[in-house]
């Protein structure tokens, strides 16, 4: 964490940047995946990044284009920083249906992508040395966003199949303590929190507020929470926990991912609800945000919750489902994700008694000498896992699979790690 007075990208942290294995290992297979790329017209199997591959879904351009083609004067100005009023409302009805609460468009900011509205969030209600818990492994960019308000990002590892461990987390609840963040389905593990951990949590988060005086709030990240395999709906904590915010986007269950449009969500039952409501709006303006991209807002309504207004989720179903029996067979421990984008295996015993906390880096390595990229565990703070990015097509998984199959038959006293 940087010091009070030295704050700045450039002298707050970029000192200690190369030290941050996240960036490294994602820049690294980035850089690896150019120069290969330069040095062979061979394919490539890029599973390193969660880039959604899919279209945005048919009904979204020609909703887009009749939109422009139709549109009365006046769209394309300045509009009130948390959002057009009508999207606003759309989402709050929509949300509201789902959460089970009476949530308006007060309620609700649009935002820059999940990852605005994690900034706006995180500058409306942490100070400098708050501590943020995070069940582990987590998505690194949360190190980031405390650095940037100087607060604390502390990570409770989950259990062997990564569901949350309630008791752990209650631990880690100190007096610092300001904010516990759940991303289900999780990046990278793609486990889904059910709610009955949900509702254990929310009880612990009641027994560590009862002597304080600030209030404990949950954050919960949920960018794939559209994309559950199984079609069923991801539980949140916001029906069983009040002092909450809840954010999403369109990144990946639209694949608008660079269009930058989502949400933040203020439960209608939280403390202090007006004040949290105007502070992330205020926030939104002053990072410089000002608000989210208009036409994306605007969108919205005409696409969600219609037949055709998604991508198929499926396709991460299966594209996991192809991996995990094959992953198994070569000695992989997989926990099958239920949603989201990545799969999470441990690598086999072998190579960990080989290479010890060098055991996923040693085998996204060989993974890359057969021009198969994945991103090491230990950019999660898991070295002995790896991450496999499901956005991909079909002859990439299989393309991959070969990579697999080969490393491992060489077995970790092979190749040329
Ligand atoms: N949170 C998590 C857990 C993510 O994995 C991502 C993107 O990969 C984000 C937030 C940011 O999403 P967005 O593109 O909507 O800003």
């Amino acid at each position: 964490m940087s010091s009070m007075g030295d704050r700045s990208v450039l002298s707050g942290w970029a000192a200690t940047w190369s030290v941050d294995s996240a960036d490294k290992s994602t820049r690294k297979m980035f850089d690896l995946g150019a120069r290969l790329r330069r040095e062979s017209t061979a394919p490539i199997y890029d599973l390193s990044l969660g880039n959604p591959h899919l279209e945005p879904p048919p009904l979204w351009r020609p909703e887009l284009i009749r939109m422009l083609e139709t549109e009365p004067a006046g769209q394309h100005r300045y509009m009130p920083n948390a959002g057009f009023p009508h999207v606003r409302e759309f989402v709050a009805a929509r949300e509201g249906q789902r959460f089970g609460l009476p949530v308006t468009a007060d309620d609700v900011v649009m935002t820059v992508g999940a990852a605005g509205a994690m900034a706006i969030a995180f500058r409306s209600v942490l100070d400098a040395g708050d501590e943020v818990v995070v069940p582990a492994p987590y998505f690194p960019e949360y190190q980031h966003y405390c650095r940037v308000v100087d607060a604390k990002l502390v990570a409770v590892a989950t259990h062997r199949d990564f569901s949350l461990d309630v008791a752990a987390l209650e631990r880690a609840l100190g007096p610092r303590t300001r904010m516990v963040i759940l991303n289900s389905p999780n990046n990278p593990t793609g486990a889904l929190y059910p709610k009955t951990d949900l509702v254990a949590l929310a009880d612990a988060l009641r027994r560590a507020s009862v002597s304080r005086d600030r209030v404990l709030y949950v954050l919960e990240d949920s960018p794939y929470r559209d994309l559950v395999y199984d079609g069923t709906m991801a539980s949140s904590i916001l029906p069983h926990y009040d002092d909450a915010i809840h954010i999403s986007s369109h990144s990946k269950d639209l694949g608008l991912a660079g269009e930058r449009i989502g949400f933040a969500l203020v439960s209608p039952r939280s403390r202090g609800r007006a004040l949290l409501q105007r502070a992330l709006a205020f926030a939104n303006r002053v990072l410089g945000f000002v608000s989210a991209p208009a036409l994306m807002q605007r969108v919205l309504p005409l696409v969600l919750g219609r037949p055709g207004g998604r991508v198929d989720a499926g396709i991460y179903g299966a594209n996991a489902a192809a991996f995990v029996p094959e992953l198994r067979a070569l000695g992989f421990e997989v926990v099958e994700p239920r949603g989201g984008l990545f799969l999470f295996p441990r690598v086999p015993e072998a190579w960990i008694r080989h290479f010890g906390d060098r055991a996923g880096d040693a085998v996204v390595e060989r993974l890359a000498e057969r021009r198969t990229l994945v991103v090491p565990g230990s950019a999660f703070g898991a070295p002995e896992y790896v991450r496999i990015a499901l956005c991909v097509e079909s002859q990439e998984i299989e393309g991959a699979l070969s990579a697999f199959r080969a490393v491992c038959g060489e077995g970790a006293g092979g190749g040329t790690g």
